[in-house]
């Protein structure tokens, strides 16, 4: 078995490493005071194109797939979490979940922005009684002529204080159980979308 990276994989790591350690580590003790990702750091990160490596081609990604993704996260791991926790939100959650299971115009109209890295994602599935159990969850959707009502509350929903697209879980029809869950794309500043304080966490 060849346990070596392909060419292409070991240019990859060594251009993820030399951004990590020149562009992000310097900013680490900053970060972690403020709690916060200068917005200038993450247009720098979606411009070495961090934001698109694990994904397809045709939805705006490096297409180096998830060999590529892991390889990158790796390299990503020598400095702050933080800095990888937006890429991964943004991409391998809320990216990923519109590339798997969005229609093609949703997909058109959300993904290359979101693999870019000009747009930051979220995933909100948890809540507060719907962690592990994530099928339990008790948001509800009902249909309200061609549009959704969405009610209920998530947790620790990585960037929410900065995204500006969720993917939201809730459930239309709770008699099917998790069987009624289904995902919204929602963009932020649509009426009655409210952001809670942000969590403060060790190292994130
Ligand atoms: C830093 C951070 C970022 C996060 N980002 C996101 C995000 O972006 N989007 C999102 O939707 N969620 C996010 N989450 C939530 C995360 O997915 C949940 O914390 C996780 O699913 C666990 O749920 P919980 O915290 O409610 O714990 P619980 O489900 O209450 O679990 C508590 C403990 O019980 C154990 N346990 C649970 N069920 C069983 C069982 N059946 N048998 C044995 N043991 C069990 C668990 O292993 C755990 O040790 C984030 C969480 C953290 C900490």
């Amino acid at each position: 078995m060849d346990l070596e990276l392909p060419e292409e994989l070991r240019l990859l790591q060594s251009s993820v490493r030399k951004f990590v350690d020149e562009t992000l580590a310097p900013h680490e003790k900053e970060v972690e005071e403020k709690d916060e990702i200068p917005r200038s750091l993450i247009a720098a990160m979606g411009e070495s194109g961090l934001f698109g490596i694990g994904h397809d081609e045709k939805w705006g990604g490096q297409g180096f797939g998830k060999l590529g993704y892991c390889v990158a996260v790796e390299q990503a791991g020598r400095a702050n979490a933080s800095f990888w926790n937006v890429v991964g939100a943004t991409s391998g959650l809320c990216g990923t979940a519109i590339e798997l299971g969005g229609p093609d115009a949703v997909r058109e109209r959300y993904l290359p922005d979101l693999f870019s890295g000009k747009k930051v994602g979220a995933y909100a599935l948890s809540e507060p009684g719907a962690g592990s159990d994530a099928g339990s969850l008790k948001t509800q959707a009902k249909r309200d002529g061609d549009a959704y009502v969405i009610d209920g509350a998530k947790t620790f929903i990585t960037n929410a204080p900065i995204a500006e697209v969720f993917v939201i879980f809730a459930n239309t029809d709770p008699s099917k159980g998790n069987k009624g869950i289904t995902a919204f794309v929602v963009e932020r500043g649509t009426k009655g979308l409210e952001i809670g304080k942000n969590d403060e966490k060790m190292g994130l």
